[in-house]
C-alpha cells in the first residue's frame, strides 16, 4: 500500500525513548511491543505501522525500502555505510558514546593490540586514522568479556553510564564518537511519500526541541 508509512523501530531502550517522540507526533501503538508478539504494530493512525526489528538491521530495511524511515543508533549507521539513506534528524536519545576500553594501564607499548568490538568498521577507521596497526576480533556481545579472559586486550564498544564496564574491572580509555538515536529515511519515499515523510520529519523535529527546552528548564 503505497500510502501507508512504515517506521522500522528496534525494541528496548531505542523504541522506549522513542515512544514520546512518537506520541508527540501523534503515533501511538496500538499493539504493546514489550507484551505482545506481533513484529508489525498498528497506531491510532491506519496508515501507520511500526515494525520491530533488531536495531542493526534497520538501515537494511530502510535502505531496501521494506520500511520508508527507522529509527537507528548512530552506531549502527556508523557502521552500515549505506548509500540509499536520508539522515535529516538526531532524536537525541539513547545518547552514549563509543569507546575504546580495557583494564587499567593494558596493554600499554605492545606492538599489535587485539581489540574485541562489534563494530569493526569504526575501529579499523579508527586505528588507521593514527596509523596504528591493530587485530579486531569481531564479536556480537558481550565484549566486556573478552579482556578478561585474555581473548584480547582492549575493546570497542558503546558506553553509557561505565557501570558494565567498572563491573568487570575495565575503565573508559578514548572516546571514539558521541552516539544517539538518528531518523533515516529512504531515498524514494522521500521523493514518493514527500508530503507524509516531511510532515512526520517536522513534527519529530518539534517534539525533540520540546523535549530539549524542557529538560533545559529543569
Ligand atoms: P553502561 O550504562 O555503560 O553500563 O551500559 C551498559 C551496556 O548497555 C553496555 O554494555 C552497552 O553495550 C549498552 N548500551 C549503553 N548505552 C547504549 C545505547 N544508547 N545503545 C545501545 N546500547 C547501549
Amino acid at each position: 500500500m503505497t500510502n501507508t508509512i512504515t517506521i522500522a523501530v528496534s525494541k528496548g531502550r531505542i523504541f522506549k525513548d522513542a515512544l514520546p517522540l512518537l506520541a508527540a507526533s501523534g503515533i501511538v501503538p496500538i499493539d504493546d511491543p514489550v507484551t505482545s508478539r506481533k513484529l508489525v504494530l498498528d497506531t491510532n493512525q491506519d496508515d501507520v505501522k511500526l515494525v520491530i526489528i533488531r536495531a542493526s538491521d534497520v538501515p537494511t530495511y530502510v535502505e531496501y525500502g521494506a520500511a520508508d524511515m527507522g529509527i537507528t543508533g548512530k552506531d549502527v549507521l556508523l557502521e552500515y555505510e549505506g548509500e540509499g539513506l536520508y539522515e535529516p534528524l538526531d532524536l537525541e536519545i539513547a545518547r552514549c558514546r563509543l569507546m575504546l576500553a580495557g583494564p587499567p594501564a593494558a596493554a600499554r607499548g605492545q606492538t599489535r593490540l587485539r581489540i574485541a568490538t562489534k563494530y569493526v568498521k569504526c575501529t579499523r577507521r579508527y586505528f588507521a586514522e593514527q596509523g596504528k596497526q591493530v587485530e579486531i576480533i569481531k564479536l556480537y556481545g558481550s565484549m566486556e568479556l573478552a579482556p578478561l579472559v585474555r581473548l584480547a586486550d582492549l575493546i570497542v564498544d558503546v558506553v553509557d553510564t561505565g557501570n558494565t564496564l567498572k563491573a568487570n574491572g575495565l575503565e573508559p580509555l578514548e572516546h571514539i564518537a558521541d552516539i544517539s538515536s538518528r531518523l533515516i529515511v529512504n531515498k524514494a519515499s522521500m521523493k514518493m511519500k514527500h508530503a507524509r515523510v516531511n510532515a512526520f520529519v517536522r513534527s519529530m523535529a518539534e517534539a525533540v526541541a520540546q523535549r530539549r527546552a524542557g529538560a533545559q528548564s529543569q
